[in-house]
């Protein structure tokens, strides 16, 4: 498409005037929350976000963004630059076989986009960014929704009870808006068979990790330690069909990393150390959510609390750019019903393409059999040739493409509400 077609697309629909006020909760402050606060708070929105967790989350391993529809909506929330400073700079991925001997060289626009970052620092920028125009209240919970003709009643597991005009749950792949309004977890949550862990660390300097990283396999198990910024970071993947954990018990799920890997060799259980006790770890299933539809009246989803597409699928991506889609909405289609609607209808598409590559992340990360692994190393050394490289760089970003981003006229800069909405 021509840059003028483009161009002319992005032009509808605009926002006339600033929309009617109103006071929208967003429950869960990672990434798809904060962003989503920037808008709704610089559209004149009273903003307020909640999140269980006692204060702001850091951890999480790099998370990558690529082409143009991330970079303008990263541009037009004013965060890129700062970004761009936070980049890991992660250069190449020694592949290793279960002794620890190298393979081969995965070069770095493979596993690190056009910008990567760590999903901490992408959290506290968003946060950062979002805090002049949105209230944070951190270490509650919702624990009902009740909606009625004028708006909901939120009850919270600490905070009095208070009305709402919206809620939207930005709440993650556990979310309890979405158990609270459209059922239990199970009904949407689709295991693919492989879990993954991530924590801080310190690598062997024998390693020699500034600025790379390696990727340890042995059947059905991956390790991945890099340095990023200076910080050594560990990822485990590893095969664990049908498994049941209790998503908010970390000392059960401590274990079950310990369990996992016991057998394991090369450096695997001085890293078992820092799983036992490093206090950013983090660990989850690696699942998609597929749902029928994203919102109930009042209440929207946003994130993986919607759509979860597994690593590889461009969660980050996703997130932010449904929190502009859904702002953008809210701020020029006629009542929410209908900015609902457009939103949901805009983004399906494009959650189903990311969600079909995300698919297949366990299976490429961590190969169950020797055979699938060998397979595994084929297809990386087949992809390190330099015609190779490319048309896979081409195929990623033709995912994260795959939306027309309408300019919406969104307000670029925070208003001074500082003081209007006071931090909790
Ligand atoms: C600390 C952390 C580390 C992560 N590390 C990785 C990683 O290494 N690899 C990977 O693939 N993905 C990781 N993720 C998930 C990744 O951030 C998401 O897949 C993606 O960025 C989409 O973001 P999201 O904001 O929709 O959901 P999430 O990032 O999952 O955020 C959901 C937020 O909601 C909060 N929350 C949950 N329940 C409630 C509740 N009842 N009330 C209020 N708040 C609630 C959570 O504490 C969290 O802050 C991590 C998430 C977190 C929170």
């Amino acid at each position: 498409m021509s840059a003028a077609a483009r161009g002319a697309r992005d032009e509808e629909p605009t926002v006339d005037s600033l929309p009617k006020k109103m006071k929208i909760l967003i429950s869960g402050a990672s990434i798809a929350g904060p962003a989503l606060a920037l808008w709704l708070g610089r559209c004149g929105h009273d903003v307020t976000v909640v999140e269980r967790a006692a204060a702001f989350r850091e951890g999480g391993g790099a998370v990558d963004y690529r082409g143009r529809v991330h970079r303008t909506v990263l541009e037009r929330m004013g965060v890129l630059d700062t970004l761009r400073g936070l980049d890991t700079g992660m250069g190449e991925q020694s592949v290793l076989d279960p002794s620890g001997r190298e393979l081969l060289r995965l070069p770095a626009s493979f596993m690190s986009g056009e910008l990567e970052v760590t999903r901490g620092d992408l959290a506290r920028t968003l946060y950062e960014a979002s805090l002049p125009v949105a209230r944070y209240v951190f270490g509650d919970s919702v624990r009902a929704l009740a909606e009625h003709a004028a708006g909901v009643t939120v009850e919270f597991e600490r905070g009095a009870t208070r009305e709402f005009d919206l809620v939207v749950g930005a709440d993650g792949i556990h979310s309890t808006t979405r158990r609270l309004v459209f059922g239990p977890e199970e009904r949407f949550r689709r295991d693919t068979g492989w879990c993954v862990a991530t924590f801080s660390t310190t690598a062997p300097a024998h390693l020699g990790l500034r600025d790379r990283g390696v990727l340890w396999n042995d059947p059905g198990r991956m390790v991945g330690l890099s340095n990023l910024l200076g910080e050594d970071g560990a990822m485990m993947v590893f095969h664990a069909p049908g498994l049941e954990f209790d998503h908010r018990d970390t000392a059960r799920q401590r274990e079950i990393v310990r369990e996992r890997y016991a057998d394991a060799g090369w450096e695997v259980p001085a890293l078992l150390s820092s799983a036992a006790t490093a206090p950013d770890f983090y660990f989850d299933s690696i699942s998609q959510i597929v749902m029928d539809r994203w919102s109930s009246g009042r209440v929207v989803l946003l994130g993986d609390a919607a759509w979860a597409p597994a690593p590889g699928g461009l969660g980050n991506g996703l997130a932010v750019v449904g929190a502009y889609v859904l702002a953008g909405e809210l701020a020029t289609a006629p009542d929410h019903a209908k900015a609902f609607a457009r939103y949901e209808e805009r983004m399906r598409p494009y959650v189903a393409k990311c969600q079909k590559q995300g698919a297949g992340a366990g299976r490429f990360l961590a190969p169950v059999t020797g055979r699938q692994l060998k397979q595994r190393n084929r297809v990386y050394r087949m992809l390190c040739r330099r015609t190779m490289q490319s048309f896979f760089e081409r195929l990623t970003v033709r995912t994260a493409e795959a939306i027309e981003l309408p300019a919406y006229g969104l307000p670029l800069l925070n208003r001074p509400t500082v003081g209007v909405f006071p931090q909790s």
